[in-house]
């Protein structure tokens, strides 16, 4: 029968900057789990991060808005900052879900091997499609994925999907040492991030 449910999907992260691991797997996600919308939800606090004060909420949602300007289809949203406190996903599904919609969730590979640490997870797997990202070439991380993966399933009945693409090795941490050290970071960022973090001076 058709489904005329959305299909939306959801990717939620510091953000601190926003880079072009974030833009890749964020267009992969949309093209290969069919979505009709992806919301991109910069965290007040990250539950599981320490955050420099000096990255403010609003700059980190400012940059993922230049970041996905020219990408149709994504809505930079600000939900969890308006939230404040600890930003937990648990929370962000249960305002975004709806009857008319199917959500999916993205998380890099990271986040998957941690995943059941979270605040609620069983609850998350409720409410959700959980969708994984390699973020590395690392065939020792992929192992230990499959084999967590295989935990999800065989515990509480739910398979992650996977987004194929070729992981670019990229962070953050590195992009903000790289301004420090005064380095070049046009291939890593979106040229308006770039110059967003040039003209507001951040992580020098
Ligand atoms: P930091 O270096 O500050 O820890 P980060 O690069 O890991 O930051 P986050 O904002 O913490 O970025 O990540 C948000 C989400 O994006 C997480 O699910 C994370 O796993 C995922 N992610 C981060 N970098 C990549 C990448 N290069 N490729 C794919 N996914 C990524």
């Amino acid at each position: 029968m058709f489904d005329e449910k959305l299909r939306v999907g959801i990717y939620g992260g510091t953000f601190a900057p926003v880079h072009n691991g974030h833009i890749q797997s964020a267009k992969a996600f949309m093209t290969q789990m069919k979505l009709d919308y992806l919301y991109v939800i910069p965290t007040y606090l990250p539950p599981h991060k320490e955050v420099d004060f000096s990255d403010r909420p609003e700059v980190r949602l400012r940059m993922c808005e230049l970041a996905f300007s020219d990408v149709e289809g994504v809505v930079v949203s600000d939900i969890e900052i308006k939230r404040g406190g600890r930003s937990y996903t648990y929370d962000t599904l249960r305002e975004l879900s709806g009857e008319n919609k199917k959500l999916f969730f993205l998380c890099g590979t990271d986040m998957v091997l941690t995943f059941d640490t979270w605040y609620r997870f069983e609850d998350i797997l409720k409410m959700c499609y959980p969708v994984y990202v390699r973020r590395e070439n690392d065939k020792i991380i992929e192992n230990r994925i499959i084999s967590k993966i295989t935990e999800y399933y065989n515990k509480y009945g739910v398979m992650f999907r996977r987004i194929v693409t070729d992981p670019i090795e990229l962070s953050s941490t590195q992009i903000r040492d790289a301004v420090r050290a005064g380095k070049d970071i046009s291939g890593m960022v979106h040229p308006l991030v770039e110059k967003y973090i040039k003209e507001n001076k951040l992580y020098e």
